[in-house]
């Protein structure tokens, strides 16, 4: 893309996905009116009466494995999508992110009460037979490679507990996941003597993880602040805030929700199941005591980010073959399969997370967010047209972006109507 995608209008920019990407006519009226039927709105929960739109952002500056990506992220948040913009641009030099993806292996929980004393060999000792109960031959997901693969045995307090490991491949997996769970269960409770009391998937997917990693040199870094700081000072920044979420629970949970920013709009615009991605993240962050993105200081003094995290994302299943939208958004990403999927999601995390880690150790948070913030602020007082965009001009510049001075330019007291 040659101009970039913030100084176009909406209309421009469909326009230049539009010759990119090859959408169609009704692709790109898909993609701008968020179009969701209302008789498939109906046919995807209960009680429907009606949808809701979130705006769909474009990070342009993605390069992941030497491959450049257009990400859509759907948010109402202002920041997240310059955030993770700006952190893709500044490590291009470097060849931007370089991302790897597990295998799509999701955990099955069957726990079991009142078990005989052997129970856990036993089960272990069934796995040819609980694998022809859990892999059909015509299940589509068997016939693409996919299906139980393992069986792992825990104790867990007076109950045992049975992870039956299945491969989901391009699916996110729950559905195929609970119906294992539940097609083999009565078999289970055969060779255990035990009761049932659980059967249905974990979304803490800890053999699907996807990691990712970027470099940004201090002299990026430096520059990044307009000099304000040095290069050192902007990495040695982050890494003690770093350092902070590393000792500090309560920070940690907003170092990862800032991470999660990122990840949840790209979940959200490819349809997926963002509440289980989030469960997951939080859930491995608490269990590894530690926030899910490190960074060093490398020896040339530049500042390596990485994140591990478990990602269960699909490409089928789910709203990502129902909603139009998310459709329309994965031809936009042009991934292949989850995997991938997954490798563009981690690198979003991290972007985000090396954006606020940046901006919160030097200028700051809020200068930032206000500035983006602004229409937002002015559409609040009451603003419409193109005043929104005078008033929020006119707050930046006097660095006051507040709901009550938007009201007072609204009723004349400023000069934004000379701007
Ligand atoms: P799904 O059942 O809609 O679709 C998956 C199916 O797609 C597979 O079973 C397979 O038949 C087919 N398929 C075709 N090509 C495939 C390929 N290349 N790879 C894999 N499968 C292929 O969806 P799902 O992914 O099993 O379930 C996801 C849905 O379940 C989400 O909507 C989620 O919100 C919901 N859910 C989540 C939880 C949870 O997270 N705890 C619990 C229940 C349901």
């Amino acid at each position: 893309m040659s101009k970039k995608l913030r100084d176009l209008s909406v209309s421009e920019r469909l326009d230049t996905l539009k010759k990119k990407i090859g959408l169609s006519e009704e692709e790109l009226d898909t993609l701008r009116n968020g179009i969701l039927g209302e008789d498939l709105a109906d046919n995807m929960i209960e009680n429907v009466v009606g949808a809701i739109k979130i705006p769909i952002g474009i990070a342009e500056n993605f390069k992941i494995n030497g491959r450049d990506y257009i990400v859509p992220m759907a948010i109402e948040e202002s920041s997240v999508v310059a955030g993770a913009n700006f952190a893709a641009k500044l490590c291009r030099d470097t060849g931007g992110f370089k991302a790897e993806a597990e295998e799509s292996i999701m955990i099955g929980q069957i726990y079991l009460k009142n078990c005989v004393p052997d129970a856990m060999p036993k089960v272990l000792a069934s796995k040819r037979i609980i694998r022809e109960l859990a892999n059909p031959r015509d299940s589509t997901l068997v016939a693409c490679g996919g299906g139980l693969k393992d069986v792992e045995v825990r104790n867990v307090g007076k109950y045992v507990c049975i992870h039956l490991l299945i491969d989901v491949k391009d699916a996110m997996g729950a559905n195929f996941v609970n119906t294992t769970a539940e097609k083999v269960a009565p078999y289970i409770e055969e060779i255990t003597g035990g009761k049932v009391v659980l059967r249905v998937l974990s979304n803490l997917s800890v053999y699907r993880k996807a990691k990712s990693k970027a470099v940004w040199k201090a002299k990026t870094l430096e520059e990044s602040v307009g000099g304000s700081f040095t290069g050192k000072e902007v990495a040695e920044g982050i890494m003690c805030l770093w350092d902070i979420a590393s000792l500090d629970p309560f920070r940690r949970a907003t170092h990862n929700k800032g991470i999660m920013n990122g990840i949840d709009a790209l979940m959200i615009a490819t349809g997926n199941d963002w509440r289980a991605i989030e469960s997951g993240v939080h859930t491995y962050s608490s269990i590894i005591n530690s926030p899910v993105t490190t960074y060093k200081i490398n020896s040339n003094g530049d500042l390596e980010g990485r994140i591990e995290i478990p990602l269960a994302v699909g490409i089928v299943g789910g709203a990502t073959k129902i909603n139009p939208v998310a459709q329309v958004n994965l031809k936009l990403l042009g991934v292949s399969n989850a995997k991938e999927l997954a490798c563009v999601a981690a690198s979003v995390g991290l972007a985000n997370n090396f954006a606020a880690l940046r901006v919160l150790s030097t200028e700051g948070i809020q200068r930032g967010h206000m500035k983006l913030h602004a229409k937002n602020i002015a559409h609040m007082a009451g603003a419409t047209g193109d005043k929104i965009e005078k008033i929020a001009r006119v707050m930046i510049q006097e660095n006051k972006i507040t709901v009550s001075r938007a009201k007072e330019l609204m009723n004349g007291s400023g000069n934004f109507y000379k701007i």
